[in-house]
């Protein structure tokens, strides 16, 4: 059995930055990475627009110096991940995998989201290259300006992102898998009238093209008429959703329709549970950058050391 002022639940950007704020605020957090250490940005190639790298810098690299920038002072970073948690009482329960019990007067949680891909082998193979096949437009697109680029999906997220890199690339194909948009229509509307933007709809990704280090193109099929093409992209982007590491909370915490958690009081990282605190894309399913992530993750550890503060 751990007790902890503040146990940190999650080892991206959001739980690095609470864990700094935490541990300078002599709160002695431990922080549990959870199943992968670093979190998303471990699966971006290079970060260019976090503020203070001029030059970049790789998304691993970053997250090992968040990590560090930690540890220098003295967070307990563990390796694990909690399984399971019990918030109904003053001091919160967390149970790590391999059975340790956590007693925490504190909580932050920054478990963030999962991007979802397709699947296909092809797919994974360039995603763990870093040639080619990401989630975030916002994130990549700039690597493929001049370029033609396809993207996956038919939802706000997709028309956002085919828009964002209609501006950077010289031709956008997008893959609508049935014969309409999910989007809301003003988003479908602006994507529709955007000239390098091309709309192939009912049609399926079958492979992602390669020479084996990066991404040359896609095969597609319509799945009306089973027809086949290949098209030329050096980019190949999914935009078909994000799933939030939220469920071992869902007995405790408000969690939206799509279980994002809920913020209990706008402009503070409250959760419905008084100690509990919430940071990054475990709540934000608008900006989902490394940035606010970190941003909020300042926020939920001064909420933590402020909520402490008001029990002594
Ligand atoms: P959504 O779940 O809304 O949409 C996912 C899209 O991906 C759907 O069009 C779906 O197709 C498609 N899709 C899912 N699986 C596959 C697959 N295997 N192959 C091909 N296509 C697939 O996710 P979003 O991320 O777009 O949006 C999430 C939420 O965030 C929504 O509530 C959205 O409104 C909101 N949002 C709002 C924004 C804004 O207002 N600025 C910006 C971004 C998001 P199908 O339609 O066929 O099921």
């Amino acid at each position: 059995m751990v007790h902890t002022k503040c146990l940190i639940i999650g080892s991206g950007p959001a739980g690095y930055t609470a864990a700094i704020y935490a541990a300078r605020a002599e709160m002695k957090p431990l922080l549990y990475e959870g199943l992968q250490p670093g979190g998303q940005l471990t699966t971006t190639n290079e970060v260019e627009n976090f503020p203070g790298y001029p030059q970049g810098v790789t998304g691993p690299e970053m997250m090992i110096q968040l990590r560090e920038q930690a540890l220098r002072f003295e967070t307990d970073v563990r390796s694990g991940f909690i399984s399971k948690v019990d918030f109904s009482r003053t001091i919160h329960t967390c149970w790590a995998e391999d059975g340790t019990e956590i007693h925490a007067e504190t909580v932050i949680i920054a478990t963030g989201a999962s991007a979802k891909y397709l699947g296909l082998p092809s797919e994974q193979h360039y995603l763990q290259t870093g040639g080619g096949v990401s989630a975030c437009a916002v994130c990549d697109g700039f690597f493929y300006r001049g370029q033609e680029t396809v993207i996956v999906g038919a939802g706000d997220s997709a028309c956002e992102e085919a828009h964002y890199l209609s501006k950077l690339c010289t031709k956008v194909t997008m893959l609508v898998r049935k014969d309409d948009f999910r989007a809301s229509k003003i988003m479908a509307d602006r994507v529709k009238k955007t000239a390098n933007i091309e709309i192939l709809y009912n049609t399926e990704t079958v492979e992602v093209l390669g020479d084996g280090q990066v991404v040359t193109g896609a095969l597609v099929k319509n799945n009306v008429t089973n027809e086949e093409r290949t098209i030329p992209c050096t980019g190949f982007f999914v935009a078909i959703g994000h799933t939030p590491n939220t469920a071992i909370f869902k007995d405790f915490i408000h969690l939206d329709e799509t279980g994002y958690i809920q913020y209990a009081q706008p402009g503070t990282s409250k959760t419905n549970v008084p100690g509990v605190f919430v940071s990054g894309d475990a709540a934000d399913k608008t900006y989902r950058q490394a940035i606010t992530a970190a941003g909020t993750g300042c926020m939920a550890a001064l909420d933590a050391e402020r909520y402490l503060a008001s029990l002594h």
